[in-house]
């Protein structure tokens, strides 16, 4: 699991023991709980947002047949995970599906999961226009999301060395801006119904049952009732009169596959992806209470073994062995071991396991970053061209990991390229927002690179780059 983006400003020129002890630390034990942050200068961006390969792939197949149903899988939005215990999940605009992981941890079932997705795809097929309502710290993370992400985009197109293309992230931060003016949102009625009938529709054409959507909407709607002001965002933005309950219980119960069961195999991705999330988050005393020794199922034994990796237990390595006994391919189960491994000191030794969920997903740019954090954190020069070829790679799949660009500029930094490492350092400033720094070490990065290279455009590119004005800062 990585936080989002880069955590701070990491210099590729300190190359030092101790950074990468630190980096390590910061990339692996905080991950998850750290909320995305990069500087006192720029607290109001503390982004919750998290990167998990795994649960980013449940998501997917979710989504997939939904979206397709929805007639909007030729530009399907990108579902991005919110680093957010209570249950809530938002559409900004018709490129992102933002899902916070309570949603996740809160449902029993793909369902509940899959009946969300639909009734979101509904407003978007819809194309309903969010209103404002009166969220203002909402408004306000929307804002910052919005920005941060179309920076993203600038920064890829910095990174893929065209002006052009970096003008397009500039203009999507600025769209992203007005996207949080908007964002406390709320639609019509008459919308919220709308996207229930053609949630309905779209779980009827992939022959899924309504249960978990319904089960959703009920949940809510008793929230309403009992404890407004405890109630969930999901349930504040989407009032749920009992007449719109009604309806919607009405026309679910005439669905062919109301009592079809769950997919088996989705429940038990489903079942790890939630324990994972719960064991993250949690104190690990609480894990154990959750998920205590007497219950064998895979997924209280994956909780646990995070849960032993986080109180940084001799016995993590073990359990996680364990575990890949039962499922020796899977490849979620090898990053945890590498992760154990990198954060118990040891990257060596994370290597192997890292290798082994790439060569099981070799397209998992995820996995491609933790190989080259590893292979950077082993300190030995002969890795250094794998590590700089495999978090390219990475970049070149993902261009909003922070952490790879670190690790870049560590690469680089170790085999003497200063430029290199100072244009690495600067693009993955520029993921996590903190532009003045960026530009710092992209006019020194420029000082030394060909004038008119590709290296030197890129590098240009960033310094030339103008930050969209934010509201309410
Ligand atoms: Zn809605």
């Amino acid at each position: 699991m990585h936080p989002f983006m880069s955590v701070s400003a990491m210099t590729g020129r300190k190359t030092g023991r101790r950074l990468i002890r630190k980096t390590v630390a910061m990339a692996c034990s905080a991950a998850i709980l750290l909320p995305f942050a990069v500087g006192p200068a720029n607290a109001q961006r503390s982004l919750p947002l998290i990167r998990d390969a795994e649960t980013e792939a449940l998501m997917k197949d979710y989504a997939k047949p939904i979206f397709k149903a929805a007639g909007i899988s030729n530009s399907a939005p990108e579902i991005i995970l919110v680093n957010d215990k209570s249950f809530n999940a938002f559409v900004p605009d018709s490129r992102r599906m933002f899902i916070n992981i309570g949603v996740i941890m809160e449902a029993e079932t793909p369902g509940e999961v899959i009946g969300v997705i639909a009734h979101e795809s509904g407003h978007i097929a819809g194309r309903h226009l969010v209103r404002l309502r009166s969220a203002v710290a909402n408004a306000q993370i929307m804002t910052v999301l919005g920005t941060l992400l179309g920076v993203g985009a600038a920064a890829a197109g910095a990174a893929a060395g065209s002006g052009q293309a970096a003008s397009g992230g500039a203009a999507a931060a600025m769209g992203a801006g007005s996207a949080g003016q908007r964002s406390l949102l709320a639609y019509q009625r008459g919308e919220e119904a709308a996207a229930d009938r053609a949630a309905l529709k779209y779980l009827e054409a992939t022959g899924q049952s309504p249960r978990g959507l319904l089960k959703t909407f009920e949940r809510m709607s008793q929230q309403q009732m009992f404890a407004r002001q405890y109630a969930d965002p999901y349930a504040q933005s989407h009032p749920m009169a009992q007449d719109r309950y009604n309806s919607l219980l009405h026309d679910a119960e005439q669905s062919k596959y109301f009592d079809k069961p769950e997919d088996y195999v989705l429940q038990y991705r489903h079942d790890l992806v939630r324990a994972k999330l719960f064991a993250y988050t949690s104190h690990p005393s609480a894990t154990l209470r959750a998920y205590p020794r007497s219950d064998k199922s895979p997924a209280a034994q994956y909780a646990r073994a995070i849960a032993a990796m986080k109180s940084r237990g001799k016995g993590a390595v073990k359990e996680i062995d364990a575990l890949i006994r039962t499922q020796p391919n899977n490849p979620y189960y090898y990053e945890l071991k590498g992760q154990a491994l990198l954060e118990g000191g040891d990257p060596k030794a994370a290597i192997a396991p890292f290798r082994k969920a790439l060569s099981i997903k070799p397209q998992e740019p995820q996995f491609m970053v933790w190989l080259g954090y590893a292979l950077v954190g082993a300190n030995n020069p002969a890795h250094l061209p794998e590590a700089e070829r495999v978090l390219k790679q990475a970049i070149h799949r993902d261009e909003n990991s922070g952490v790879a660009y670190s690790q870049l500029a560590i690469a680089h930094g170790r085999q003497g390229e200063r430029a290199e490492a100072d244009l690495a350092t600067a693009k993955g400033l520029m993921v996590s927002g903190d532009f003045q720094a960026a530009k710092r070490y992209a006019a020194r990065a420029q000082q030394s690179l060909k004038h008119g290279s590709p290296a030197w455009l890129q590098a240009d590119d960033i310094v030339a780059y103008k930050p969209p004005n934010l509201p309410n800062r």
